[in-house]
This record gives structure tokens, sequence and C-alpha cells, in this order.
């Protein structure tokens, strides 16, 4: 049996306290214990960070010297990313080709904030006053602290360390206390490629012990929390007491928008990846499909086909395309809601808790409700797996207004051959990301964040460094300073 102890100061920590077992959700057993960390560990990891972050070799480090160790922390991932998947298998049962799609990239996300590191412009500033000159400096935060979820540990961290790092500042991880493993396997990989000691540390436990202690932690000088609403409210409030920033990307309720125009090939694709990829365990999960009525036959049709084919299996083998569900508390949650939606009145059309009968492990199929009224459960509240709900619209403007009617904004689909008519919908519905014929991939370039409940702030693109730095203005008096008074 495998235990993950946490990482502060450069080192795995020694651990004779209590611990969280790590359960394989392809087969319900225990495969390894994580520490459970508490107030006294995150105290001990914020002020290690502190120190490195004002004294040491990463202190002393310019952007082009940051950007050099971010190279260097590529290089390693590009070698022995395959060493990270099986312990992320293991943890959240997803599926090897998709956890081997964003693994063997992982290395990009450092490669690319590394590039922006080096590229990093003077802060623009302008001033009239007589008599002085002045100019802006970034300068990073200091401790930020790194809170992840358990669907996608790795991608997810590396939005937040690799920007972070590039910044100037030193981090504390708490990663999901269901999947934990691999972060520290890549704690171990990535300081094996020269992170000074300090720079990054993980501690792991549970959100409102050793979670909340870091974001309380009065040397913390920024959060930046992946996770659900509820989740994201908690840090939230803890983080206002110190007055610290925070960037918040939580959960979705995204609408799939299909007019009769479009490419349906496509469309289906699009729709089939939004929500049964990673059984649909992504916060951009398509989970409304919104279809013009006159189409509706017709694309549930080929759905409820291609839905009924997907194979449920062992997410090592490389043919199976539908792994469980991370964790066995998330399979009591998915399967109330498509209880909860049949005895709110909507159309069971294929029902996953019966598809995946005797197999073992924590496993939910495909899923799809017709006859969706937008005041249901199932239409309102994240499900966070493979349900999707469909609903009709006759006009633009009905769809819109379905599209909008959710307390979520993370993002949205929108499929036309109509140039002008994907534009207008584009622009109208309330989402942090709105594709066009096309859906979910996410690019270094290109931000990515949610409105309303689905939080604020945004990672990646443009501004994913400065997000992660402060300016400070530094005036100076080219004059001598003349009585006040007189
Ligand atoms: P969660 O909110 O239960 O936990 C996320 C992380 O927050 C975990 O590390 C947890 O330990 C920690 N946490 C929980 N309560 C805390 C508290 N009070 N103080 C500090 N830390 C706390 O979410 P989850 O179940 O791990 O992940 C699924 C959710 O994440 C879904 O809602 C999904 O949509 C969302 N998500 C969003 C994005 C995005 O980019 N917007 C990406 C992936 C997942």
């Amino acid at each position: 049996m495998r235990s993950y102890t946490p990482f502060i100061s450069g080192k795995f920590i020694d651990w004779q306290g209590d611990t969280i077992p790590s359960i394989n959700p392809a087969t319900g057993l225990v495969w390894s214990h994580i520490a459970k960390c508490d107030t006294s560990e995150a105290d001990v990891a914020i002020r290690d960070a502190d120190l490195a972050f004002r004294a040491g070799p990463w202190a002393q480090l310019d952007p082009p010297g940051r950007a050099d160790m971010l190279e260097a922390m590529a290089d390693m991932l590009e070698e022995r990313w395959e060493e990270l998947v099986e312990p992320e298998i293991l943890d959240n049962g997803k599926r090897i080709a998709e956890v081997r799609g964003q693994l063997s990239g992982l290395h990009c996300w450092y490669r690319h904030f590394a590039a922006e590191a080096r590229k990093l412009a003077p802060v623009p500033q302008s001033n009239s006053t007589p008599g002085v000159t002045s100019e802006g400096h970034w300068s990073p935060y200091g401790v930020v602290v790194a809170i992840t979820p358990w669907n996608s540990p790795l991608m997810i961290l590396a939005w937040k360390l690799a920007p972070a790092l590039a910044a100037g500042n030193t981090v504390v991880v708490k990663p999901s206390e269901m999947a934990s493993a691999s972060t520290l396997e890549f704690t171990r990989l990535v300081c094996e490629a020269g992170l000074p000691p300090g720079v990054l540390n993980v501690v792991t436990g549970w959100g409102h012990e050793v979670g909340e202690a870091l974001v309380r932690h009065p040397l913390t000088r920024k959060v930046s929390f992946t996770g659900s609403d509820i989740g994201g409210r908690k840090v939230a409030q803890a983080a206002a007491g110190q007055v610290v920033p925070t960037t918040l990307e939580l959960g979705g309720k995204s609408p799939q928008v299909v007019f009769a125009d479009c490419d349906l090939d496509s469309a289906i694709n699009g729709v089939m990846s939004g929500i049964f990829l990673s059984n649909g365990q992504t916060c951009v999960a398509g989970s409304r499909l919104i279809v013009e009525a006159r189409i509706k036959d017709a694309m549930i049709s080929r759905l409820l086909e291609r839905s009924r084919s997907l194979k449920p299996g062992d997410p090592f083998d490389p043919n199976t395309q539908i792994a469980p569900l991370a964790n066995e508390p998330h399979l009591r949650k998915v399967t109330a809601m498509i209880e909860q939606a049949k005895a709110d009145g909507a159309n069971c059309l294929l029902d996953g808790t019966q598809t995946v009968k005797g197999i073992g492990g924590y496993y939910v199929g495909p899923t799809i409700f017709d006859q969706v009224s937008p005041d249901m459960q199932i239409w309102r509240e994240e499900v966070f797996g493979p349900v999707l709900s469909i609903a009709t619209f006759e006009s633009e403007d009905e769809a819109i207004a379905l599209a909008n009617d959710s307390d979520y904004g993370l993002s949205a689909g929108v499929w036309t051959t109509d140039a002008a008519k994907a534009a207008r919908v584009a622009e109208a519905i309330c989402a942090g990301t709105v594709y066009i014929n096309h859906y979910r991939s996410v690019d270094p370039g290109s931000p990515i964040g949610g409105v309303k409940l689905s939080g604020y702030g945004r990672e990646l693109g443009p501004g994913a460094i400065t997000d992660f730095l402060q300016v400070k203005s530094i005036w100076t008096g080219t004059t001598p300073v003349s009585n006040p008074f007189l």
C-alpha cells in the first residue's frame, strides 16, 4: 500500500499523523493513503513559502531566470510525464486515453508561461505632474495558495502554478482530498528539475480544515481556487477576512444551442464530447441541450444510438469509452439527481444507472432526459456527471432566453451555419466562453473563467502572469519641494 506525505521545504516530510484513504473508483478498493494535514502543517508550509519568497535563490531570479526554471520543469515533464499517469487514474478513474492526452501536453503550459515571462512588458504609466518622474514596477504578491479539484488535478494546477511562478511568487498547493497523489508525484519531478526548496509546497487533507487554514493564514497574499461554487464561496469569505484577492473558477451548467441549419454530424460530435468526455466530470460539461424543435427527433435518435454504443470498462484499458465516476459520494450525488429528475417528471430516454449494472466500481453511463422544464433541479443544478437534459426552442430569442436561464455562466456552444446568427447568439449568451461550431478546447493564450455562480477572474490568456503581479508606482521628485504653507 502506497502512502503519500506532504511536501514542505523541498522534501517529503515524515508523517506519523492521521491519514485519508485514496480509493480506486474502478474497484472501490483503497490503493494508497494521504496525510490528513491540519492548521500546523498549513502554518509551516506558508511560513516556508514566505521565507523562500523573501530570501534564497528564488528571490534572486529575474523574469528570464524564472523562465529558465519553468523551461527546466517543462523538460522534466516532457521526459517523464508517463510516471504521472497511473496515480492520476487510480485517484480519479479517468480513462487512460484522456489522461495521457492531458499529461503528455503538460509541459506545454510551463513552456508557454516561460516564454510569457521573457516577454513581460514594463508597466505602462503616464504622469503629467510637474517636477516628478514616475515609473511602474511589477511586484509579485508573495505566497499564493492554489486549491485544486479532483477532475483534472495536474492540468488545472498548471494553469495556476506556471503563471504564479513566472511572476515570481511562491506557491502552496492544496490538492483535492480525493486526488492528491499525482500532484505529489508531479512535485517530486519538478523539484528534481531544480525548483529551489520552499518555492512549491503541497499539503494534503480536507478543504474545510487545511484548505481553509491556508486561505486564512496572515502570510497568504493571493488565492487561486478551482472547485464547486459551495467551496468557492467559503474560500472567498475566508480570504475576505485577510483582504486577500481570489480567483474563483467554479462550476457550470453550460448550454449547447443547436439550430436546425447546423452541420448535424459536427453538432452531435460536439454535444457528445461536451457531456460524455470524462464522464461529464468537467466544469465546461455541456449539460443542457437546447435544440431547435424541428430537428429534435433526428438529433435525439442519433444521440441515443451513439450513447448506447459507448463501452464502459477499466479506465486503464485503452478501448474503454466510459470510465467510472471519481468517488463514491459523487456516485451517490449523481444517482440521486437522476432519480429526482424522474420524480420531477423529466422523460428518461437513457438511464445510465441501469446500463452499467453489474460492473462494480462507481459507474454511471450516459443518461439523457427530454421534456425537461427550466424549474427542474436537473436543468438548474450542476450534476458533474454524464447527464444530458434536453429542451427545445422555436425562435432565436427563445433559445437565448433558455441558455441564459441559469445561475451559472461558464461556457456555451452555438451550432449553426449562419455566421451572423452565430455572432448574435454568442454575444447574447452570458458566459465566460462561447464556442461556435466547436466545443471544449482550451489554449494557454485564451482566457477562461466564468460569470455569475461560475466565478470571477480569469486564468490563462495574456493577463495570466500579471494576474499574479501587483503594480508598484515609484515617483521621484526632480525639483526641490516648495513650502506647502506659503
Ligand atoms: P470542491 O469545491 O469540493 O473542492 C475543490 C477543492 O477545494 C478541494 O481541494 C477541496 O479540498 C477544497 N475545499 C473545499 N472546501 C474548502 C474550504 N472551505 N476552504 C478551502 N478549500 C476548500 O470541488 P470538487 O468536487 O473537488 O470539484 C468539482 C467542482 O469543481 C465542480 O463544481 C466543477 O465544475 C468545478 N471545476 C471548475 C473548473 C473551472 O475551471 N471553472 C475546473 C474544474 C472543476
